[in-house]
């Protein structure tokens, strides 16, 4: 099988012809029965269509963080890492994360305010991408150690596209000098 196809995407086959590639997606809710809203999103992601091999990690708890940084005032977030492979197209796969989120309630009147559930595609195989749309890997995955952590946990051998190993840079994070 071609190597390019089962990490990449290529838009011209249809889903049926494409290899399953490996995503990657940072769950977080910080409003209501949290860990009842992660296991039902994570049952979610289970029954997507084209979706096989869902690993789920434990949910961590984390301090939000708002535009001037972390702030312990606000409710804080668990936060759970899913790796799953697909034959969804990436924009599908977020369409679908996106609907997801919805019917769990989730307003978006604020960015990086407080909701009851947020998916992010953290990683979609090797592809990376600077669409605003859908930014591949996701602009801040690296920074954060409530992505890192969980899934570190799931996969040792995790790699950010473009960014290195999940340990590595989780290392970097702990311990920046
Ligand atoms: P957020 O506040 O994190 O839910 O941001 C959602 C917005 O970010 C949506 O308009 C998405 O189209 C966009 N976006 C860009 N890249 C990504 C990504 N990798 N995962 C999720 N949303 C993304």
């Amino acid at each position: 099988m071609n190597r390019r196809l089962a990490q990449g995407f290529d838009a011209e086959l249809t889903p049926a012809d494409r290899a399953p590639v490996r995503a990657v997606i940072a769950l977080g809710a910080n409003l209501g029965d949290r860990s009842a809203t992660l296991e039902a999103a994570v049952e979610e992601l289970r029954r997507l269509p084209l979706v096989d091999e869902v690993l789920a990690s434990t949910p961590v708890e984390s301090i939000a963080v708002k535009p001037d940084g972390p702030d312990a005032e606000a409710p804080a977030y668990l936060n759970a890492v899913v790796v799953l492979t697909t034959r969804l197209a990436p924009s599908v796969l977020l369409a679908f994360l996106q609907a997801i989120e919805k019917r769990y309630g989730r307003e978006r009147r604020e960015r990086w305010g407080d909701r009851t559930l947020d998916l992010d595609l953290i990683a979609y195989g090797t592809v990376v991408s600077n669409d605003a749309v859908l930014t591949l890997p996701h602009p801040r995955a690296a920074e954060r150690d409530f992505v890192l952590v969980p899934w570190l946990s799931i996969d040792a051998d995790a790699e950010l596209p473009g960014q290195g190993r999940v340990d590595a840079l989780l290392e970097r994070l702990r311990d920046p000098s």
